[in-house]
């Protein structure tokens, strides 16, 4: 089996109700969705980042793919990491996770086989899911959101809880003052005692802060199961890590293979999360999972508002992964539609590993025609400014 064309829709799929971050709002999920055709008249599917630049990065790789045979993604991104090197980045691995994404839907639909068993083989049948509690703005409608306080959050969290049957309860902070967003977990420890809690602060914290926060968290007994990018940078978190013994987490400060020594080296983090685009694909994520296995780091999955297709990534990737030993994340509860004909559904805060062929999940036509209209119109959603809050600069740290 051979490619022999690379075909891509950017999309925009809009929030049921804006997101909150520490650089911005996420008023929705730009994607462009990948299909990959063969000569065999097998068509594979993938989802990555961003529209415009991708497009270009995928009219860049091409001329290197087309011919390939799509089980041979070794080969693919070996051809593709040239563009990776130093100054060149037409191709970046959010490009290359994309179309290695389709491949494997490729290559999973000839040979009547999951993703996860040309990753080795699952290790589990169910991925378990923390829940992503957000500080939202209101929709538009005025019917969903408006997560502004300590109170409205433990509310929302019991609206997922109750919905979806989460175990984890993630708080993404660095919106609020760092003491508020702390109100917010000890109100969410008192309601939810039983439920593991992680704290994500977005690099909003300067090192003294970070460091303030967490002798408190210590003090007050508030236990996480680790607090994730509190500060920024590799040297700020090691210099936070060694004055307080909480696990801490990234998917800021440590996000590509050169990174991974000097991490290390300087104990800057205690688990590291996997991502099915930023690293350039299941390769690369399981070349990480190998990294952290050595060198007794823990592993956990980012997610960056997936919509159905990159969720099965997570998904089989996850499956295939046997030293993940954190929740994965997730903004699936959170979107208010999706691209894919059978929308994701959790069954006691996980999702079930498809065991049909490839990633196991359908392009609808509609959809993708729906929001490629929406992406048209509105173009891409940029989550680092807040449109709510005029004249306000993301610059880091906050607090
Ligand atoms: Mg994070």
């Amino acid at each position: 089996m051979k490619i022999v064309d690379i075909r891509a829709t950017p999309v925009t799929v809009p929030a049921e109700a804006p997101w909150r971050w520490s650089m911005g709002v996420e008023t929705g999920t730009t994607r462009t969705i990948i299909e990959l055709v063969t000569d065999e008249g097998i068509t594979g599917i993938g989802e990555t980042y961003g529209g415009a630049r991708t497009i270009h990065g995928l009219e860049t790789a091409k001329p290197f793919i087309v011919g390939l045979d799509p089980l041979e993604t070794g080969t693919l991104q070996h051809r593709l990491g040239v563009f990776c090197i130093g100054y060149e980045q037409d191709v970046p691995p959010l490009v290359r996770a994309g179309i290695e994404m389709a491949c494997l839907d490729a290559a999973g639909k000839a040979l009547g086989r999951p993703v996860w068993s040309l990753l080795g083989g699952a290790v589990r049948e169910r991925v378990e899911v923390a829940a992503y509690l957000f500080y939202r703005y209101r929709s538009e409608d005025g019917r969903v959101g408006g997560e502004d306080s300590p109170e409205a959050m433990v509310a929302h969290a019991e609206e997922l809880v109750a919905k979806h049957g989460f175990r984890v309860l993630k708080l993404k902070g660095g919106v609020l003052p760092p003491d508020e967003e702390y109100r917010t977990l000890q109100l969410l420890h008192e309601r939810f005692p039983a439920s593991p809690l992680v704290w994500d602060p977005n690099a909003a914290w300067s090192v003294e802060t970070t460091i303030r926060v967490g002798r408190r968290l210590l003090r007050e007994g508030l236990e996480l199961q680790y607090l994730e990018d509190p500060c920024n940078w590799l040297e700020g978190m090691s210099q936070a890590r060694r004055a307080v013994e909480i696990p801490f987490a990234t998917n800021m400060c440590l996000i590509a293979p050169e990174q991974l020594a000097p991490g290390i080296r300087m104990r800057s983090v205690d688990v590291i999360l996997a991502d099915v685009h930023f690293w350039g694909g299941f390769r690369a994520d399981q070349k990480l999972a190998a990294v952290c296995e050595a060198f007794g780091l823990g592993l956990g999955m980012h997610s960056d508002r997936e919509l159905g297709i990159s969720t099965a990534a997570q998904v089989h990737l996850a499956a295939a992964l046997p030293n993940l030993n954190y929740a994965i994340d997730s903004h699936y509860p959170d979107q208010a539609d999706d691209i894919i004909a059978d929308p994701w559904r959790f069954e006691d805060g996980h999702l079930r590993v498809p065991t049909a062929p490839g990633l196991g999940v359908e392009i609808d036509r509609d959809k993708l025609d729906r929001y490629h209209r929406y992406y048209e119109e509105h173009t891409e959603v940029n989550e680092f400014y807040d449109p709510y809050r005029p004249g306000w600069v993301p610059a880091l740290p906050i607090f």
